[in-house]
């Protein structure tokens, strides 16, 4: 799955969340966070967002906020 890392605290664009044909984007504390269950790992949301905060999970920058996407999309 895709992965929203720390470039999205306290962001205000939620142009990933309208791209996304799933509706797997979840609002965490102060990010928006990806469901990795839901996630169908399309890509569309990676160039949409202005901080550059999406990646592949097999990107380095993923490993540390991989769990926190699944924690934030889970609790609602
Ligand atoms: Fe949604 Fe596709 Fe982004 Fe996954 S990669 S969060 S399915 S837009």
């Amino acid at each position: 799955p895709y992965v929203v890392t720390d470039g999205c605290i306290k962001c205000k664009y939620t142009d990933c969340v309208e791209v996304c044909p799933v509706d797997c984007f979840y609002e965490g504390e102060n990010m928006l966070v990806i469901h990795p269950d839901e996630c169908i790992d399309c890509g569309v949301c990676e160039p949409e967002c202005p901080a550059e905060a999406i990646v592949p999970d097999t990107d380095d920058r993923a490993t540390k906020w991989l769990e926190l996407n699944r924690d934030y999309s889970g609790q609602w």
